[in-house]
């Protein structure tokens, strides 16, 4: 077993290295045989040994329980993952049968244990605080024991804060003014040119699936299928980005103008034909109404789990959100196809006699959570709770499957990440959804769970997630090498999941989070000019961005994600509106205090601290604006330093203000008027970041960061293996010749030889790039890499 082979609940090399140890760690366990343990042959020896593992740390909401499945045995446990791989041997020579104990090791309560001598039982607290749980085996000779971390936690507040849709807005901000352009002019036109090709080899499958399936149904001859299952994706994801890019205020800017009359154009001549491959039951997925019948017996079978058949359907789902909210409601073509859809999901799957069932790639619950809230909004409430109740019911059918996929466990009792990271985040963001909707304490205490593994054991400096060490997916604890995975679409559900735990918690610290995913991991999928993208989103890389990809599943979650900028930017409460991000921007946010507010930010951030919000609510109304204190350092895997928290010198209308502060914002309530102005600063500094001890891949090494960006040295500009002294100074300096216009960080390596920095977003854009995108001879299977290239550009810097 190496330690690059697909994750299984624990490999041997980690067993080996957490020997003894009792420590907060993701799979603590430990046993009293330590001799034979601390060998390199320990599981060969004429006794395996007698081993205990308690399971994952964990957090729980009080008057909820947490849920254990913990082992007991000898040699290797059992595995859990996709079933490739030799499982583990049979032990040798194994002791008699060994017996559990639970036990509380420390913490400020009582424990109740549902039954103490079963490793499978369940676990509730009395009083909120931090616990230790042990698990002690026995076999009638010797004892192995593990122990387990339990945060107890109050519960979220009662009422979760309200997403702000987006709706027309206005970019004015030289960052994001830019990145938007480059999306709309050159990256959409460009998925639209492609979808419309019925010649591609790479990455087959546009828009003629759905005039082929239209024929199928209307009984013509019909061409075959192209492509993935789910190639329908990236049509309604490119269908989603059009719509929003069509909220956006081009500016009086001709070729966003142009660009737009390209995506009406496109939306008029592909919405008839993606509803005329519409089965006359609502069912959508052109691979299936194509299929080989042979082959793809039925819809949603055990067995036909690989066939994204929820991963298509969501995306429809929410391109039908977004259309339907760029035409204000007035043309609900894909709003009623969208509906007819959920419907015919509604008919089949849930409790019995329907049908139960999950599929293989996540995406449908979050997107049926989405969908309802939309039609509890426009054909009122509790119109739409259907479609929310089908939303748990799929998560809660995941059982009995593999870690790959998240279904190894029922949902509401997995507490690390596992698998691969795509379906992990969009599982953990639809049942953040679940737990916002319905208020169940297991799943609230699941997210938070898997939001702490994540954020605390599992997460690069640039907010992405997914290392690759299992397929596409997250690998061990703390095992972060730098040749990450980090796939763009991994990107967009972590987004997804923090912006849920942020309207979940009314903290600010899951926005810092947020901002950084979204400034660095994803922002820096798509190269300056908007032509070439990145599937994967290595910490060290050499690759160039391609134009298209064998598997284009991000194309289109990119180009959505980040033009939805008002949603990421506020969130509203009953009396509050939350300012989440600082953009250069008009965006309104309705039903706030009983009025609708016209927010107009004027900044340059992340260039320049400065920021002003003017406040223009319809009606002057008494109401609160928190505004986010950035935190950067809400992850414990990474220190930055100097300190750069905070905001200072806050004003409202010229007048200073020292407003108090409240779970990381700023809270200022007042009755505001049309025209009324905060002024404040946000604190730029270079800053030096550090990791954790425990991440081996960063050792010896630094990162730097300015504000919300990660900063990257590239090849382009120095020898990238010089060290950097400790000590040395560094400092940013405007540099518009370059990539754009971005903030550099400038210093000397330790050699003297000048450093200059670059922000990651901006990393590999002077890279030659490919000619053509490298085109198999057969479809590779999905999230296949390039062969690794020495890198160009790195995060992590070598320091003395
Ligand atoms: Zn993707």
């Amino acid at each position: 077993m190496s330690d690059t082979e697909e994750r299984a609940g624990i490999t041997r090399r980690e067993m080996l290295e957490k020997v003894g140890k009792t420590a907060a760690g993701s799979v603590a366990f430990a046993s009293l045989m330590q001799g034979p343990f601390a060998a390199a042959n320990a599981f060969a020896g004429d006794r395996a040994p007698l081993t205990a593992i308690a399971g994952v740390d964990r957090v729980v909401m009080a008057p909820g329980r947490t849920y254990l499945n913990a082992w007991a045995g000898y040699g290797e446990p059992p595995r859990r993952a996709r079933g490739r791989g030799t499982p583990p041997p049979p032990a040798e020579n194994p002791g008699p049968p060994p017996t559990v104990t639970w036990s509380k090791e420390s913490g400020p309560g009582t424990v109740s244990f549902a039954d103490e001598k079963s490793p499978v039982t369940s676990a509730k607290f009395s009083a909120p605080g931090d616990y230790v749980l042990r698990c002690t085996a026995s076999n009638g000779e010797t004892t192995a024991s593990s122990t387990l971390a339990v945060v107890v936690e109050p519960l979220p507040p009662a009422a979760p804060l309200q997403p702000v849709a987006t709706t027309p807005y206005a970019i004015d901000n030289r960052l994001w003014s830019q990145r938007a352009r480059a999306i709309i002019v050159n990256w959409i036109p460009h998925c639209i040119d492609q979808i419309n090709r019925t010649d591609l080899k790479q990455g087959p499958g546009g828009i003629d699936n759905f005039d082929e399936a239209a024929k199928a149904l209307r009984g013509e001859p019909h061409g075959g299928h192209k492509g993935y299952v789910f190639s329908n994706a990236w049509v309604h994801q490119t269908i989603e980005s059009m719509s929003i890019a069509l909220m956006l205020d081009p500016r009086g800017d001709a070729e966003i103008v142009r660009a737009q009359q390209l995506m009406r154009a496109t939306l008029e001549d592909w919405i008839p034909r993606v509803l005329a491959a519409q089965e006359p039951d609502g069912y959508l997925q052109t691979a299936y109404t194509l299929r080989d019948p042979q082959k793809w017996a039925g819809r949603w079978t055990a067995q036909g789990r690989g066939n994204h058949e929820g991963y298509t359907a969501g995306y429809f789902l929410e391109s039908a959100i977004n259309h339907h909210a760029m035409t204000k409601g007035k043309d609900a073509r894909l709003y009623n196809a969208a509906e007819k859809l959920a419907d015919c999901w509604c008919d089949n799957i849930g409790p019995a006699p329907k049908k139960e069932w999950f599929d293989g790639h996540q995406e449908m619950e979050q997107a049926l959570v989405r969908f309802g809230r939309l039609v509890n909004d426009v054909e009122g409430q509790g119109r739409g709770q259907k479609y929310i109740d089908l939303a748990k019911f799929l998560l809660d059918c995941r059982r009995d499957g593999t870690e790959y996929d998240q279904s190894h466990q029922p949902v509401v009792q997995q507490y690390e990440a596992v698998g691969h990271a795509v379906r992990a985040v969009y599982t953990y963001s639809g049942m953040t959804d679940v737990a916002l909707e319905t208020r169940d304490v297991d799943y609230q205490s699941a997210v938070r769970s898997l939001w702490d593994n994540i954020v605390n054991r599992k997460y690069y400096v640039t907010g992405g997630v997914g290392s690759g060490e299992t397929s596409e997916g997250f690998g061990p604890n703390y095992s972060l090498r730098n040749n990450a995975y980090c796939e763009s679409c991994s990107s967009c559900g972590e987004i997804f999941f923090q912006w849920k735990m942020n309207l979940m918690y009314h903290d600010a610290r899951y926005a810092d989070l947020y901002e950084e995913t979204l400034y660095n991991a994803l922002l820096g999928s798509l190269d300056l000019e908007g032509r070439n993208f990145y599937y994967t989103n290595a910490l060290d890389s050499g690759a160039p961005r391609t134009p298209w990809h064998n598997c284009p599943c991000c194309v289109g979650n990119i180009a959505r994600t980040l033009l939805m900028l008002p949603t990421w930017m506020y969130a509203r409460g009953a009396d509050s509106v939350y300012v989440n991000l600082f953009i250069g921007s008009t965006v309104n946010v309705t039903g706030v205090a009983g009025t609708d507010i016209r927010l107009v930010q004027t900044t340059d951030y992340p260039w320049d601290g400065k920021v002003s919000i003017a406040v223009h609510p319809r009606a002057a109304r008494q109401f609160k604006v928190k505004v986010r204190v950035p935190n950067r350092n809400v992850s414990q895997l990474y220190r930055s330093a100097p300190d750069a928290d905070g905001i200072t010198s806050m004003a409202v209308n010229g007048r200073t203000v020292r407003p108090p502060v409240e779970n990381g914002y700023a809270v200022l309530d007042r009755v505001w008027r049309a025209g009324d102005r905060i002024t404040f600063e946000l604190p730029l500094k270079v800053q030096r970041v550090r990791a954790s001890a425990k991440i081996a891949a960063d050792q010896g090494r630094v990162a730097l960061r300015y504000g919300p960006l990660v900063y990257n040295i590239e090849k382009a500009d120095q020898d990238i293996t010089q060290v950097l002294a400790a000590d040395s100074a560094l400092a940013a300096e405007w540099r518009g010749d370059l990539l754009g216009g971005v903030v550099v960080i400038k210093g000397a390596f330790a050699g003297g030889a000048p450093l200059l920095a670059i922000p990651n977003y901006a990393r590999n854009n002077r890279v030659e790039a490919e000619v053509a995108p490298p085109v198999a001879a057969a479809p590779a299977a999905p999230g296949t890499r390039p062969a690794p290239r020495p890198p160009t550009s790195i995060v992590w810097i070598k320091e003395a």
